[in-house]
């Protein structure tokens, strides 16, 4: 085992799936003792089954007191990863106020409760952290209906970048990753349809999904580690694409 992260206590939110749950399980394989934070209690279980060192919080972001209980005594935290988030399709036209609420509720409001919560530990012992936040190239391209989406991922990159300029002091650096597609549960939700897939699929220099299929799990997981590591010390407030060089175009 690679023991990069030896002595680190990690927390994971949205880890029972995709890139959460890649994230947790390769961080646990480096050497740090996680805490995996998702809302279904089955995937927790099938982590556990998996890598039985991780510890698992079962509890839904989008409830800020329950959030609140959930974490109130998990001990020191030193990496943070806000991970979850949630998606759905709708043309600007057809944007609900339910909708808004759910997405910003977990994508912004609780990626900044978690971290707050993780944040004041860190300042408390004077320990300095990394934080991770998973945002999206959708951030910075909008996409067609995906407004919510795209305009909660925006929120989150400076949400980011507030973070980077208030925790820096405190030696706690706070980055993001903003990946393309990746085929996930989540990425299929949205691009399962080839030809759609195929019009964004051409616009990634790197590839398309005949050569290089978009981005990888793994690819996204190697940039999160990355960015939580010493290896990256002088690296803050960053939004980082790990997308074949789609926003570049
Ligand atoms: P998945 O849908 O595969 O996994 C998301 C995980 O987050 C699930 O375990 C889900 O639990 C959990 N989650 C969602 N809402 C909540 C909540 N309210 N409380 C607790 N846990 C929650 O997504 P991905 O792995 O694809 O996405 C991970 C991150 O990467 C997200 O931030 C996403 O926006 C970002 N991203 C994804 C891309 C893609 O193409 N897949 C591209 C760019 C960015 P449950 O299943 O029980 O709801």
């Amino acid at each position: 085992m690679d023991n990069s992260f030896a002595g680190r206590r990690a927390l994971v939110t949205g880890a029972g799936k995709g890139i959460g749950r890649a994230t947790s399980l390769a961080l646990a394989y480096h050497g740090a003792k996680v805490l995996a934070v998702t809302r279904s209690q089955a995937d927790l279980n099938n982590l556990l089954q998996e890598c039985s060192s991780i510890t698992p919080l079962c509890v839904d972001l989008a409830d800020w007191e329950a959030t609140e209980a959930t974490l109130q005594g998990v001990g020191p935290i030193d990496l943070l990863v806000n991970n979850a988030a949630c998606t759905s399709l709708q043309p600007f036209l057809e944007v609900t106020p339910d909708q808004f609420d759910k997405l910003f509720n977990v994508n912004v409001k609780a990626a900044l409760h978690v971290s707050q919560i993780v944040a004041r530990g860190m300042i408390a012992r004077n320990s300095g952290g990394s934080m991770v936040n998973v945002s999206s190239q959708a951030s910075q391209c909008a996409l067609r209906d995906h407004t919510v989406y795209c305009a909660s991922k925006a929120a989150l990159d400076m949400l980011t970048k507030t973070m980077a300029v208030e925790l820096g002091p405190h030696k706690i650096r706070v980055n993001s990753v903003n990946p393309t597609v990746v085929m996930t549960e989540m990425g299929r939700l949205a691009w399962s349809d080839p030809e759609k897939a195929q019009t964004m699929m051409s616009r990634i220099p790197l590839g398309n999904f005949a050569a290089r299929a978009c981005a990888e799990v793994e690819d996204v997981v190697n940039t999160i580690l990355f960015l939580l590591s010493d290896k990256s010390k002088m690296i803050n407030g960053v939004t980082l694409p790990v997308d074949g060089g789609f926003l570049a175009c």
